[in-house]
């Protein structure tokens, strides 16, 4: 297989609300994380960080013009890799030791990650045989209902275990926007992980259905209106209702 340049590596585009969807297109579609740059008067929020297989701050200009805010939706490795390049980190207290020491099995490296992932490899010295993840101890722990300010922006907390113990959606009421993380995205939702919870699992998809939502960035896959929001969860609901 053929190599990707680290130039090439990361790919962006501009949603509105001064939010950019920072993506790694070399990474198949069902392993490739949605990166979330929200712009803000003092300081920008990134929204994870991506498989941290080349560097963001060295090639995405965009993430080094303001001090940034790395938060993790949650500690799978395909969402913390380039956390350790930035000094504030932020995850949810469930899953800091797992941020602070990324072990292959505790972010699920380990079974996924293979050449197979790639349609073209990362630059040299990558080897998906000796991949694995950098520390980057957590700055600040978040709890539901916390709140991250860009100075102009606020952004809830909301906890949305089920997927993983420590995952967050961040909201924006102002924008009526949802960052959802991997608790729910328009694609296939992962509810079997070693840390996942069906319970939980549950709760957290009621939650969020009654957001008043205008529009979703989740962890993968494409953003999406309100109305598909609250038809992607009823569907699900009925589903597991249906057993
Ligand atoms: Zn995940
Ligand atoms: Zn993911």
């Amino acid at each position: 297989m053929i190599r990707a340049r680290p130039e090439e590596w990361y790919a962006t585009e501009t949603k509105p609300d001064g939010v950019t969807l920072i993506s790694e297109p070399f990474i198949e579609e069902f392993y490739r994380c949605n990166i979330w740059h929200i712009r803000g008067r003092d300081r920008d929020l990134l929204v994870d960080s991506g498989m941290g297989v080349v560097s963001l701050r060295d090639w995405v200009p965009l993430v080094t013009e303001k001090p940034q805010i790395a938060v993790a939706s949650h500690t799978h490795f395909d969402h913390i890799g380039c956390h350790h390049e930035f000094p504030e980190r932020c995850v949810h207290r469930a899953e800091a030791e797992i941020l602070e020491r990324p072990g292959n099995r505790a972010t699920l490296a380990d079974p996924y990650v293979s050449d197979a992932i790639f349609t073209r490899l990362p630059p040299e010295p990558y080897s998906s045989a000796t991949y694995g993840l950098k520390g980057a101890p957590p700055t600040r722990l978040l709890e539901d209902g916390d709140g991250l300010d860009t100075g102009d922006r606020h952004f809830e907390v909301i906890h949305t275990p089920g997927h993983s113990p420590g995952g967050i959606a961040l909201w924006e009421a102002a924008t009526q926007t949802l960052f959802s993380g991997d608790i729910v995205y328009d694609g296939p939702l992962i509810e079997d992980t070693y840390h996942a919870d069906a319970a939980d699992y549950h709760a957290s998809m009621v939650r969020l259905y009654d957001l008043p939502v205008r529009i979703v960035h989740g962890g993968h896959f494409p953003s999406y209106d309100g109305a598909r929001h609250r038809e992607i969860i009823r569907d699900w609901l009925d589903a597991k209702e249906r057993g």
